[in-house]
Formats: structure tokens, sequence, C-alpha cells
């Protein structure tokens, strides 16, 4: 009778725990939505622009009841010039989330295994563990990756390693020379045996002199996928809409596992618009500058250890981070607890409008003194 549906590897998953969506708070607690914030999911507190949403407008009323376009061809001949790449160098994803999948369906099976941090976006290791892999995680250093102990870690039956520069949960951010190096030691050590994802998810919030040319790291390293995504910076998040850059040999492979209408109509359409409205993405890059700055040093002031962040969310060390959630969550402030990424003391907050955040470092200052 204990006979199971699934693998073992499938039954051990733990699913994702997105952040809490607005309705569900309202519906839980009987708050108004509309005096309920949300930090959870590191969205775009500016929404999507409104360049975007006129666009969609438009895309919405010319819908045919037609598939989209399988290949994305406009909106691959945007990127192609944008990154300054041929088309045939992109793989469209449902969200970047989809590309990761692509790569584990890819590179992974039951004899692999993927190298990965402990503290990393937790669908690295999702996405190993329903291919049945094997699981390197490497512990952080100071909450950061550890390039070289990820180099050491890479064993025979490795064939993917993921990096997220900045990183998701810590915020924390390797210089691009320590990165390309990295990149240089695992494709000299292994060749092709090995794929390298780099997730880039939030380039778009680091400094400008802390990018990096990704295009030109992916010419130099034929097993590199560098991943990008428009629902951060460009506010795209609930169209899901990604993208990766790798050589055709690589993105040959990412399209054979690929669903044939991964990236919806409107969401290429969107996209197409997003990365022409670079005001849209500098006002972002500004107020997210500034929040930052207000959030770091109220956390300070409450004499909070915080992860100093390169992106747009602050890991906050609380100490009983289930209690304080409950308590910001009853003051209708949805933060994200951070325990499923083995971090029980921190709480993860997404940097949001100014008033926003001055309503969580008050929420936080009150449960905190409570
Ligand atoms: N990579 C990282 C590091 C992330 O934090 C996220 C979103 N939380 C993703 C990828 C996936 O985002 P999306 O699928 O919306 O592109």
């Amino acid at each position: 009778m204990s006979q199971s549906f699934a693998p073992a590897h499938i039954q051990a998953i733990a699913p994702y725990q997105a952040g809490k969506p607005i309705e569900e708070l309202a519906r839980e607690f009987h708050l108004d939505p509309a005096h309920i914030i949300k930090l959870a999911s590191n969205e775009n507190p500016l929404g999507c622009s409104p360049r975007v949403r006129e666009a969609l407008a438009e895309a919405a009323a010319g819908l045919q009841g037609r598939y989209p376009d399988p290949n994305g061809f406009d909106l691959k001949a945007d990127l192609a010039a944008f990154q300054q790449v041929p088309a045939s160098w992109i793989t469209l994803g449902n969200g970047s989330n989809d590309l990761l999948e692509l790569a584990s369906l890819a590179f992974l099976d039951e004899g692999a295994s993927a190298v990965y941090s402990e503290h990393a976006f937790v669908v690295y290791r999702l996405s190993t563990q329903a291919r049945g892999a094997r699981h390197i995680p490497v512990p952080t250093r100071e909450y950061a990756h550890d390039l070289p102990a990820m180099l050491e870690a890479i064993a025979e039956d490795t064939r993917l390693v993921f990096v997220a520069n900045p990183n998701n949960p810590t915020g924390t951010h390797q210089p691009a020379a320590e990165v390309k190096a990295f990149l240089a030691q695992v494709w000299a050590r292994h060749g092709a045996r090995v794929v390298v994802l780099l997730d880039v998810a939030y380039d778009e919030y680091l400094d400008p002199a802390e990018r990096a040319d990704y295009a030109q790291w992916v010419r130099e390293f034929p097993n590199l996928i560098v991943t990008r995504t428009f629902s951060k910076a460009y506010g795209l998040a609930g169209l899901r809409v990604g993208y990766a850059l790798a050589q055709p040999a690589v993105t040959d492979l990412l399209n054979r596992v690929r669903q044939p209408f991964n990236v919806g109509s409107l969401a290429q359409a969107g996209a197409r618009v997003a990365l022409q409205d670079t005001d849209f993405l500098a006002q972002t890059y500004e107020l997210n500058r500034e929040g930052r700055a207000q959030l770091q040093e109220g956390l300070s002031r409450l004499g909070l250890e915080f992860v100093p962040s390169h992106t747009n969310f602050v890991l906050v060390r609380v100490g009983d981070a289930a209690r304080v959630n409950d308590a910001l969550l009853h003051r209708g402030i949805i933060a994200r607890p951070v325990a499923g990424d083995g971090l029980p003391e921190h709480l993860r907050v997404t940097i949001g409008l100014p008033a926003e955040n001055a309503r969580f470092l008050q929420a936080l200052a009150e449960i905190l003194a409570e």
C-alpha cells in the first residue's frame, strides 16, 4: 500500500514559497488590500512603465486567438541589437525562472550533479532536485559566494554550476573580475563537460561601474549561459519574460527542451517596449538607490545587522524572524522569511517607495520594542 505516485527525488521536493500575495493576506487577516504593502518578491514599486501599459492595451485589443510567435522573432531582434549578439544566441523564457529550468532539463539527470552556493536562489536547488540530480551546495563566506570553493567543489559528475550575481537572498555582489576569473578556470579545467549559468537578474540595480559586458563573456566562454529578466527593474514580473545569452551550441540544446510557446504574445510585445524605455529604467535605478540608503540607514539606527545590498532588497538579521514576520503581517506588511534558505534569523525586505520603506522601519521598531 505504500506504493507512491512519484519517484523519491520528486517526493523530497519542498515546494517554492512565494511571497504572499496582497489579496491572500487581506482575506486571511481581514485587512483592507489598499492598506497592505508587499515588500516580499523584489518587484518594482513603480509597477511597469506607462509606455508599456499603453502598448499592452494596444496589443490586447489586437489579440487574434493565435498562438504567440514560437521563436519570438521581433523581441529577439531587439535583444540581439541591444546585446550585440546574433539572434541565434538568444533563448526566450517564461521569466528567467524558465531558463533555469531549461538548463537543468538540458544538462542534468540522475547521474549528474549541480554546484551552487548554500544561500543562493532557491530555484537552483528545486530544478536540480526535479531532475533527480545530486546537489553540491557550497558554504558562503560572509553571505557571499565562495567562488574558489565552488571551483574546487566541481565533481566528476558535475554538469551545471549556478551563480547568481548579484545574489538572492543575500544581496551580495562579487566583483566582475573575480567572476570572470572563475569562468576562465572552469572552462580551462572542464571545458564543455561543465556549463556555468550566470544569473544576473538584479544587474540593472548595480552601480554602472560594477556591471560587466556579459555578452563579451559569452563570446569568450562556450560553456556560459547568462540569464536576464524583465521582472525586476523593467517592472514586468506579471508578464513572465526573461532571456538567456549563450553560444549557438548551448542555445540549441536549451531550445530542444523548451515549450514551443513558452512566452505569450503580450509578454513579447511588452518586453519590446520596456527595452526602449530607458527613462523608466533610470527612474527605477534612482528610486532604488535612494530607498536602499533610506532602509539601510534606518536598520543601522535600529542597531540591526544587515548585508550591504547591491540589489533591490536587503537581508536583515532580526532574531526571531518567524515572530517578527508574523507581527509585520498583522500590520499589513509582507516581507519575506528566508528560513528555507538556511537563514532562520533573517528577513529579506524589498526596497519599496519611500513611504513604504518608512512604514516598514516604523513597524519593525515597534515590533522589536515589544
Ligand atoms: N534569478 C534570481 C536570482 C531571482 O531572484 C529570481 C526571482 N526571484 C529569478 C531568477 C526569477 O525571476 P523571473 O522568473 O521572474 O525572471
